[in-house]
């Protein structure tokens, strides 16, 4: 279906054939190390859902189908439930208690920058917020507008706006249209043969216009970059008109105003078209896991490949935790819901505790052969235990099964969501124990017994980003919970000098933080930013600024 499903379940991540129970041998381990029996908690029914009362008055529905046709302006409760928030865990157990009372009044579905404009037009005349919808995967509540003095809401979804537009073989470089997705993103590229080598664990859903909207990172980070980095140009349709930006290489003219885009989660425009630089199909893959003794030790490791300017395509270290849990697959929680296998950690006895390290590379043979031998080289010296291919095999086979994990845990009673920063390597340890004391704080004056594990997998010559994730049984009321760990873990960031977001952006979740780490000033500059191409504020409000 085009739009405003995707194919994807209301209640979690992705199809629903591609969803299983918890394999048993997770269920048990979970009980044992949380000291909780596993319960049945099923979502609620679909029709058990409450959804706001619709509010898009009959001359604005008629208005937006005079633009786009009748098929592309849909207020079923399906499509209306589908564009209800994003991809959260508390989003998905708001979704699964029946509170879609954040569902917009009407998802509309355009099919060309032009019409993007016309749309803009006519929720300026009828004064109705508009939520650019791209995958629909956001963390941080960045898919849920505040109505106040709005007359209703309707989400933008880009799914027909899907189209690899060209290729400057020459330049390696391709347009793209922002509702194109991952994988066929890349399909459509290795066609000319050409990568992006942006692999977010979200990658299966979310889309280009999204990975600009955050500035997103991707598991190959160390080697290709973040997403903004491979961003030329931007095409941005606001209520003031068409804004292009990026016309060579590298500019000189003035600042770079492209960075006014990149982040700016829908709130300064609709991104309707991205030039990006692509590379050759890699020659060669390997990738492979190792061993080292302890977090700290290891993040040295890391910070010296990074400073030699030696670094992997990929690298993903697991602190001593997620290593013993057995969760190095990564993200919410990793492992093979499939197979039952609970992942490739080196907690294993076979492999002897520690901390795990995957390292890939990808690239042209030479460069592959000789990278891996400078780094293993490095390595080695540090003491690391190479454990073979395997590993770096079944980390890559698993490494979007993720979230599909987690809706089996919340299935079953469980809690699982993750959090993120960076810091710079001098501040690392401490940033590193300050969260992680936080959230050992917040869950025990909650009295809820929780597993936190955190790994490093985006790293730079100045420092590097952590992720944690956190698995507990669901608390009485697990949203507000949550909410209490999430703030004092962001307080915890903003002491040790840490950034409020590393890669998931602000939205509406970090929203209240924005100015304790861009100061009144950078306020000021996004408001005035904001009033300019958005005077009657209708995109997005309340995001990214209140
Ligand atoms: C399981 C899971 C794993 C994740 N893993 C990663 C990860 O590895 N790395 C990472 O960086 N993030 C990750 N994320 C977060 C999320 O996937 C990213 O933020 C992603 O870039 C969002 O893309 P999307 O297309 O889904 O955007 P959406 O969620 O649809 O939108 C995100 C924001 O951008 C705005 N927006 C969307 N499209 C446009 C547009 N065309 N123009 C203007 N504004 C727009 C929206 O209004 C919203 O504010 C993960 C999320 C989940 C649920």
């Amino acid at each position: 279906m085009t739009g405003a499903d995707g194919g994807t379940v209301w209640w979690g991540w992705g199809a629903a054939e591609a969803h299983i129970p918890l394999p048993a041998g997770v269920r048990s381990l979970l009980e044992q190390v949380l000291g909780t029996a596993c319960r049945d908690t099923p979502p609620v029914g679909p029709d058990a859902l409450r959804l706001p009362v619709g509010r898009l008055g009959d001359d604005a529905r008629a208005a937006l189908v005079g633009v786009l046709g009748p098929a592309w302006v849909r207020d079923d409760r399906a499509s209306l439930v589908r564009h209800c928030r994003g991809r959260s865990t508390t989003d998905l157990l708001r979704l699964r208690a029946g509170d879609a009372m954040d569902a917009p009044d009407a998802v509309v579905l355009p099919a060309s920058h032009d019409e993007v404009l016309a749309v803009l037009a006519v929720c300026g005349r009828h004064r109705l917020a508009v939520v650019p919808f791209g995958g629909g995967t956001s963390v941080v509540g960045g898919l849920v507008a505040v109505r106040a003095g709005l007359a209703g809401v309707i989400a933008l979804d880009m799914a027909r706006m899907n189209r690899l537009v060209s290729v400057d073989a020459e330049s390696h470089i391709v347009t793209v249209e922002p509702g194109m997705r991952g994988p066929a993103l890349e399909a459509g590229l290795a066609t000319h043969g050409f990568t992006l080598g942006h692999l977010p664990q979200s990658w299966e859903y979310a889309t280009v216009g999204g990975f600009a909207a955050t500035r997103s990172s991707g598991q190959a980070s160390a080697g290709h970059g973040r997403f903004d980095s491979m961003v030329l140009g931007v095409r941005v349709a606001t209520p003031v008109g068409t804004w292009e930006l990026g016309r060579a290489p590298a500019s000189a003219a003035g600042p770079d105003l492209r960075e006014l885009v990149l982040g700016s989660e829908g709130a300064f425009g609709v991104i309707t078209q991205v030039r990006l630089r692509v590379r050759p199909r890699p020659e060669a893959t390997y990738y492979e896991g190792w061993r080292l003794t302890d977090f700290t030790g290891a993040a040295d490791v890391l910070r010296a490949l990074a400073q030699r300017d030696l670094l992997p395509t990929v690298v993903r270290l697991s602190d001593e935790v997620e290593t013993a849990a057995g969760l190095p697959g990564g993200g919410p929680v990793g492992g093979d819901p499939a197979t039952g296998d609970s992942g490739t950690g080196t907690g294993d006895p076979a492999t002897g505790g520690g901390c795990q390290l995957i390292t890939g590379y990808e690239g042209r043979a030479g460069w592959v052969a000789a990278r891996r031998s400078e780094v293993g080289e490095l390595l080695h010296a540090a003491g690391a235990v190479a454990l073979g291919r395997d590993i770096g095999a079944s980390w890559v086979r698993d490494r979007f099964r993720g979230p599909y994990l987690r809706d089996a845990l919340l299935d079953v009673g469980m809690f699982a969501e993750t959090l993120e920063t960076a810091g710079f390597w001098s501040t690392l340890p401490g940033l590193y124990t300050g969260v992680r004391d936080a959230i050992v704080a917040a869950l025990a004056a909650q009295d809820a017994p929780g597993v936190i594990m955190c790994h490093i997998s985006h790293v730079y010559p100045t420092g590097a980003s952590l992720y944690f994730t956190v698995v507990c049984p669901q608390p009485g009321e697990p949203v507000a919970s949550w909410v209490a760990v999430k703030a004092a873990a962001t307080r915890a960031v903003l002491d040790a000098g840490g950034t409020i977001t590393h890669h998931h952006a602000v939205g509406t979740d970090h929203q209240p933080w924005l100015a304790a780490e861009i100061g009144d000033i950078g306020m000021a500059v996004l408001r005035s930013v904001k009033d300019t191409l958005d005077p009657a504020g209708i995109l997005n409000p309340g995001i990214l600024l209140r």
